[in-house]
């Protein structure tokens, strides 16, 4: 029998979200029934809501930054037990023998990973996110939560966190390293805080300088406001990597020239229009324009405990439900110090 649990969810794609309820399915025998405590709120839970990335189904409950406690495990699951602190990011299961899953690379899936909401799942039942009480979940797609790490200030790393850390970690952001992290939001700040971790050297294009402190508070050796004309001009052949987590259109070829020669710019933001570029901005030093989606649940582990190990956690606001429609507002505007998380225990 499928449990009824309590949530917050979407009805169209203009209504503001609402409070209401879901079906959550029987813990089979490799699943891990999660009582979750915090949720985060992700600009991509904006993009699908509004239906910003195309037509979603509705009512739609996303949250793909989830933490809390194991509750209840299925006669097959060996790594978790009850009591368990742990984490579900963006992706709740895959095919499992596609290339890519034997490599380790489930969230990149020949079949497509399934989402952790809007995806249809194994058993043919629409996804549903965090914005809940209760999740259930194959024990190969859980995280675990390291107890360092501030219980509500988890959450915002399954996926700020595994997205950043991972195009940083692949392009060897470290010391000598100079890198800028576009757009100072829940990703942009978890890129700032873990490429000083790494040991780089840290540069915030922001739009203003409203966050200058912000920036350097988490380790930035400078904050540049880029809506002043020429502020980009004067960082040129700067950078050794940029990682953009912008959520709009932005110049991409002003950005590209701040690279130094076979620098590169990975583009982590997901706006829904197309952007542009001019391909001379790459030729002329070499540089690459690459992209990058969250990443394996193997290294979503590993930078779970690099960050306990370098005490490294996200900045949140923590709020209760009925504050998540404002929270869209203020995210979407900019007014976001740095990750809006939803307190569950008041669904
Ligand atoms: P967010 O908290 O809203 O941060 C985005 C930041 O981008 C803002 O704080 C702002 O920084 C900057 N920005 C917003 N509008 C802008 C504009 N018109 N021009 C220039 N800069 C602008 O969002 P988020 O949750 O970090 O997500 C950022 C993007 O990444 C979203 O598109 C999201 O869907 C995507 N995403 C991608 C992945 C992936 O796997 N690739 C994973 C998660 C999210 P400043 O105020 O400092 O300028
Ligand atoms: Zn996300």
């Amino acid at each position: 029998m499928p449990t009824t649990v309590k949530a917050y969810g979407a009805p169209s794609a203009t209504e503001p979200l609402v409070p209401l309820t879901i079906e959550r399915r029987d813990v089979g025998a490799d699943d891990v029934l999660i009582a979750i405590r915090y949720a985060g709120i992700c600009h991509s839970d904006i993009h699908t809501v509004r239906g910003e990335w195309g037509d979603i189904a509705y009512p739609q409950v996303v949250g793909h930054e989830i933490v809390g406690e194991v509750t209840e495990v299925g006669y097959a699951v060996t790594r978790y037990a009850v009591g368990d602190r742990v984490g579900v990011g963006c992706l709740v299961n895959s095919c499992g023998e596609c290339d890519e899953c034997r490599a380790g690379d489930e969230h990149m899936c020949e079949k497509g990973a399934i989402g952790t909401y809007n995806a249809v799942d194994v058993d043919g039942t629409i996804t549903q996110g965090g914005y809940s009480t209760h999740v259930v979940v194959n024990q190969d797609f859980v995280l675990r939560v390291p107890e360092s790490i501030p219980y509500e200030a988890a959450a915002p790393l399954l996926c700020a966190g595994i997205t950043t850390y991972s195009p940083l970690a692949r392009w060897g952001a470290g010391p000598g390293k100079k890198v800028a992290v576009v757009g100072l939001g829940g990703l942009g700040h978890m890129a700032v805080k873990i490429a000083v971790a790494m040991g780089a050297e840290v540069t915030v294009l922001s739009r203003t300088d409203a966050k200058q402190a912000e920036s350097l508070a988490f380790g930035a050796v400078a904050h540049v406001a880029t809506g002043v004309p020429g502020a980009l001009a004067g960082l040129k052949r700067r950078f050794d990597l940029i990682i953009s987590t912008v959520s709009a259109p932005f110049d991409i070829d002003a950005h590209l020239r701040t690279l130094r020669p076979h620098g590169t710019l990975v583009n982590v933001g997901l706006p829904p229009e197309a952007l542009s570029l001019h391909v001379g901005q790459l030729v002329g030093g070499g540089k690459s324009f690459s992209g990058s989606n969250i990443g394996s649940i193997r290294e979503t582990q590993e930078m779970l405990d690099f960050c306990a190990e370098h005490g490294v956690a996200p900045e949140i606001e923590l709020i209760s439900s009925d504050r998540i429609n404002e929270a869209y507002d203020r995210t979407v505007s900019g007014d976001v110090r740095f990750r809006f998380v939803i307190d569950t225990a008041t669904l």
